[in-house]
C-alpha cells in the first residue's frame, strides 16, 4: 500500500486556494531555495518533524482522506477543498497521484502547489488529476534559477507548457526575493516569459520571514536571516511592469 511522509496537516486554511481548505504538507523537496520558509520539509528525521508538528508522520491515502472528509461541509459551503503543498508534492509522486484521484472520486476540489520540478510522467499524471495548479515560478533565467534553487528551469518550463496544453486551470506565482528576482529587469524578464507562454495573470508573493524561527529551532544555517521582509507597497513599481505588458498582476 502506498504511503506518504507528511510534515503537517493544516485545517481551515484560507490562503492556499479558494474557500476553506485542508492543506496537506508533503515532506521532501529536490530544490534548495535559499529563502525556503519550510526548512522542515527537507528534514528527513521524523522525531524532529514531530517536534514541530504532532501531525507529522507516514499516512495512507485513506488516512489522509478520512481527515479531509471531516471538513467536507465547510468545503461545500465555501467553495473550498484540499490543497497538496510541501516541500515539493511531486517528490512523492505515486502517493500524490493516488490522493488526487481519491479526492476526485469524492468530488472534493483539489489544488496542487508545485515548483514544477518533477519527471514529466509524474507531473503530467498529478497535474491531470488536480483541479487547480498553484505553480511557483522563481526565475525566468535558467542560470539564475539554479543559483537560487539548485536546479535549472528547463524541466519546469516543459511541465508548465504541458499543463497549459492540457487546458488546466493554473495560477502562476512569483515569490519575490530581494537581490534574486526583484529588480525592474526581472519583472521585464518574467513578463517576456509569460507572454511567450500565453500566461495572462500572476500572483506575486513578497519575501517574508515566517520561516526564520524554524531555522533557529533546526539549528540550520539561513542565508537570508538578516534580509528585511518585503511589503506590497515596496513592489508597486515591480507590479506595474507586468500590468504594462497586459498581465494581470496582484498580491
Ligand atoms: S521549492 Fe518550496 S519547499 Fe522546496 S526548497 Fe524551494 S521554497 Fe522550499
Amino acid at each position: 500500500m502506498v504511503t506518504g511522509l507528511l510534515f503537517n496537516i493544516q485545517k481551515f486554511s484560507l490562503h492556499d486556494g479558494p474557500g476553506i481548505r485542508t492543506v496537506v504538507f508533503f515532506n521532501g523537496c529536490p530544490l534548495s531555495c535559499r529563502w525556503c520558509a519550510n526548512p522542515e520539509s527537507r528534514q528527513g528525521d521524523l522525531s524532529i518533524l514531530k517536534a514541530l508538528s504532532p501531525d507529522a508522520g507516514e499516512y495512507t491515502v485513506d488516512q489522509v482522506l478520512e481527515i479531509c472528509l471531516q471538513d467536507q461541509p465547510f468545503y461545500e459551503e465555501s467553495g473550498g477543498g484540499v490543497t497538496l503543498s510541501g516541500g515539493e508534492v511531486l517528490a512523492q509522486g505515486s502517493f500524490a497521484a493516488a490522493l488526487l484521484r481519491a479526492l476526485k472520486e469524492r468530488k472534493i476540489h483539489s489544488v496542487l502547489e508545485t515548483s514544477g520540478f518533477a519527471p514529466p510522467e509524474i507531473f503530467d499524471e498529478c497535474a491531470g488529476a488536480a483541479d487547480l495548479l498553484l505553480f511557483d515560478i522563481k526565475h525566468y533565467d535558467s542560470r539564475r534559477h539554479a543559483e537560487g534553487t539548485g536546479v535549472p528551469t528547463e524541466l519546469i518550463h516543459r511541465n508548465l507548457r504541458s499543463a497549459l496544453a492540457m487546458g488546466k486551470q493554473i495560477l502562476p506565482r512569483i515569490p519575490v526575493i530581494p537581490g534574486f528576482n526583484d529588480a525592474p529587469e526581472d519583472a521585464e524578464g518574467f513578463s517576456r516569459l509569460f507572454q511567450d507562454m500565453g500566461l495572462k495573470e500572476v500572483q506575486i508573493l513578497p519575501f517574508h520571514q515566517f520561516g526564520k524561527k524554524k531555522y533557529e529551532m533546526l539549528k540550520s544555517p539561513y542565508a537570508l536571516r538578516d534580509i528585511p521582509q518585503l511589503h506590497t507597497e515596496d513592489l508597486e513599481a515591480f507590479r506595474q511592469i507586468f500590468l504594462d505588458h497586459r498581465i494581470d498582476c496582484f498580491f
